[in-house]
Parts: C-alpha cells; sequence; structure tokens
C-alpha cells in the first residue's frame, strides 16, 4: 500500500514538476489580421519565392533589440506595416526577453516573423532587450532565459538544428538555409554579440545543436 502511496506521489510531482516548465513564457501576442497576412505573403513571395505564412523551424536567431523595453518593443512590432522598398511587412519576432529574464510570446511559434534577412522562412527568432549604445549587455537572467526558451524550442520541434546569432548570418549560410531571391539585400548586424554567443553554446552544444565559431 505505502509503495502504491510512493508512486502516485511520484507521478503527481512529475506531472507538476512538466507543467511548471511548460510555463516558460507568457503570452502577449500583436495584432494579427488578414492584412498582416497578406503582406507576410508580399514579402515571402518577392523574398524566398514562395508562400510562407506558417514555418518549419529548422534554426533559432538570437537578436538584440538595441532600444526599448517590452512594452515598447511589443508596441514597435504590433504595427503590421513599415515603410520599406523591400516590402511592407513590419519587423517583428517569436519571442522577446527582457532584462529580468521574462519570455514574452508574441506570436504563434511557427508563424512567420521577418527578423533575419534570408533565414525567416524557417528560423524562430528571439529578441533580447538590450544592446544599447551597441554595447554587449545582455543580462545574466537573459542568458537563462534563452536557454530555457532553446531547449523548450529543441524539444517541442526537433526539427531544429542550428541556433546563430544574427551577426553570424553569413558564416550561417553554411547550414544551407539561407535564401534569398532579391540581390544586395543584405544588413551587417552586430547582435547579440559574441559573448552572448558562447554563454548560449556553453549550455546547449551538448544538446546537439550547432553553433557557429566567434
Ligand atoms: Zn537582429
Amino acid at each position: 500500500m505505502k509503495k502504491i502511496f510512493l508512486i502516485c506521489a511520484a507521478i503527481i510531482f512529475m506531472a507538476l514538476t512538466a507543467h511548471a516548465e511548460e510555463k516558460i513564457f507568457e503570452d502577449h501576442f500583436i495584432t494579427w489580421t488578414n492584412h498582416r497576412d497578406e503582406l507576410i505573403d508580399e514579402y515571402t513571395l518577392k523574398h524566398y519565392g514562395k508562400f510562407c505564412r506558417e514555418i518549419v523551424p529548422k534554426a533559432v536567431v538570437v537578436h538584440w533589440t538595441a532600444f526599448g523595453t517590452l512594452e515598447s518593443v511589443h508596441k514597435f512590432f504590433d504595427a503590421e506595416e513599415m515603410p520599406d522598398d523591400e516590402g511592407r511587412l513590419n519587423v517583428a519576432s517569436q519571442f522577446l526577453v527582457g532584462r529580468d529574464g521574462t519570455i514574452w510570446r508574441l506570436m504563434p511559434e511557427t508563424k512567420f516573423a521577418r527578423h533575419a534577412i534570408g533565414y525567416n522562412h524557417c528560423a524562430i527568432g528571439i529578441e533580447n532587450i538590450g544592446g544599447f549604445d551597441g554595447r554587449e549587455d545582455l543580462t545574466d537572467e537573459q542568458l537563462a532565459a534563452n536557454v530555457r526558451l532553446i531547449k523548450y524550442l529543441h524539444a517541442k520541434y526537433p526539427t531544429i538544428e542550428f541556433v546563430f546569432g544574427h551577426y553570424q548570418q553569413d558564416a550561417a549560410r553554411a547550414s544551407g538555409l539561407y535564401i534569398e531571391h532579391v540581390a544586395d539585400y543584405y544588413a551587417g548586424k552586430p547582435d547579440p554579440g559574441p559573448k552572448f554567443m558562447r554563454g548560449l553554446r556553453e549550455q546547449l552544444e551538448s544538446d546537439g545543436l550547432k553553433f557557429y565559431d566567434s
């Protein structure tokens, strides 16, 4: 009898723990209308030669915002359009991480978001509040939050093979994932800095995820 009780207690404990681990982020979805879907169609047809409202995630691209707070960056991504010659679809990412490690999910994870030229068709983006004045100032709490989030994503989407920083976009072409149909459409990026990517690599490479040097 005592043995059965212990087994039941263990099962309940595991269920509670698993549930607790799933709640690693809060949902703060950005505005999503048919118009955003139409802007996505316009962007993906031009840049990837296909419609791509839903992605199969193969990579995670890590960023910093260089400005703002959770609230102000959310507000910035909330607009559906921006004035840009290469497409009216506003930039956004699936996740946003605050300085204290709070994670906001901004849209369903496999929805298309414009955050990394060449990779949006297959990459989930994590934006981190920081990089103010170009400094590598992301916090230990953000590093821990990114590790938790990437572990969650990797477990949920085993198709994810690569993790790279936005500044590693050229090295990441070795992944074979890069697609861009518009010649010379490119923007050099410093985010989120090599220190942060080394931190992620130290804690995630043993999970079988691929990283790039430097
Ligand atoms: Zn970036």
